[in-house]
């Protein structure tokens, strides 16, 4: 047992079964084994970031965060007075991480840098050699690497899902997950932080200690969902994450045909992982719109589509779909969307 008052978590068997097996599950995909102690539970991935932000906040510090990101990052930063800086991924790319970019931002007071991958919104998957390249940088600035990984195996294109947990020894990782996205089962709120730091320079650094303390004076996921953790990990079958898979690329192949097919809206890069793909507005075409926020409102509002405003994840005159629905209803969207660009486009000249 580590730690003051760390009785809450630990101790008896069951509650020490579902961090062993998320453990066990993470290793999985890992170079290294990692144990139930490197191993807390959050209720949903959404405590997991307010966690890491909380414990992360200190006065002066700042964090990076990619643009376009998940929202939830600023709002708890901003709660947290903890300095945000964003460094671009680059839809050219893939959405790849700018990291010259990284490197202008960081100075001494930076303490972490989040990794979205997959991503929501730009639905990529990194590669090995890109993750490398971004434990390599943050080895090299000193950041630790906050890894959302709660889109893990949700990869139906070329790149297979790596987590960047694999360069814990590069760099120390603590990676964030969750049931609700591969399992589809987002109500059912249970996440982890996983503190991937095989050198224990987390541990060193009171790191762990900090998140244990702060998981002990916080509410824990209902105990009948983290009694059911061990079979949901064992028992899930291979069929069902295939079937899932097949889906979304089916989805996002579907998205991919549809857009080209749309003047006015164009995708850079075809989406190989999560659900979202991002979606470029061309306003010297459409007219009349002031901007990506206008778009939405009129769309919503003429075709009852509804697709997320880029400013709101940072990136204005973008828009992000998701595509996490059935094919039908992606088809009537995708002629609704195009009606709509149609209706609101300028006459060719
Ligand atoms: C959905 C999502 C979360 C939150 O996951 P929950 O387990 O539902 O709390 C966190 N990060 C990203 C990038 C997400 O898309």
């Amino acid at each position: 047992m580590e730690g003051v008052g760390g009785g809450k978590r630990r101790g008896d068997d069951g509650a020490e079964a579902a961090p062993r097996a998320i453990a066990e599950y993470l290793s999985r995909d890992l170079p290294y084994e990692l144990s139930a102690n490197d191993i807390y539970l959050t209720s949903g991935c959404v405590q997991a970031i307010e966690v890491m932000i909380s414990v992360l906040a200190q006065p002066g510090s700042n964090i990076l965060l990619p643009k376009p990101g998940f929202p939830l990052y600023e709002s708890r930063t901003t709660f947290s007075n903890l300095e945000v800086r964003h460094f671009d991924l680059i839809p050219e790319r893939g959405w790849e991480v700018d990291l010259e970019g990284v490197q202008a931002i960081a100075d001494e007071n930076t303490v972490a840098i989040v990794v979205i991958n997959p991503s929501n919104p730009c639905g990529s998957v990194y590669s090995y050699d890109h993750l490398a390249k971004i434990a390599e940088t943050a080895r090299k600035l000193g950041l630790l690497i906050i890894a959302d990984e709660v889109y893990d195996h949700l990869a139906f294109g070329n790149n297979p899902f790596i987590p960047i947990g694999v360069f814990g020894k590069t760099v120390p990782v603590i990676t964030l997950g969750s049931i609700s996205k591969r399992w589809l089962v987002p109500g059912w709120r249970l996440g982890w932080i996983a503190t991937c730091d095989p050198n224990g320079i987390l541990k060193e650094a009171k790191v762990n200690q900090s998140i244990e303390n702060y998981i002990n004076i916080s509410t824990d996921p209902a105990t009948f969902v983290q009694g059911a953790i061990p079979q949901i990990i064992a028992n899930t079958k291979e069929d069902y994450f295939n079937k899932i898979l097949d889906q979304l690329r089916n989805a996002a192949d579907l998205c991919y045909d549809k857009i080209k097919d749309i003047k006015g809206i164009t995708c850079p890069h075809k989406p190989e992982g999560s659900m979202f793909v991002m979606v470029k507005l061309d306003l010297s075409y459409l007219d009349g719109f002031h901007d990506d926020m206008d778009f939405c409102c009129r769309l919503a509002k003429e075709e009852s589509v509804i697709v997320l405003p880029g400013s709101a994840l940072g990136l204005k005159n973008w828009v992000r779909i998701t595509f996490a629905i059935d094919i039908p209803s992606l088809v009537d969207a995708f002629e609704r969307i195009k009606s709509f660009c149609q209706r609101h486009g300028k006459l060719e000249t």
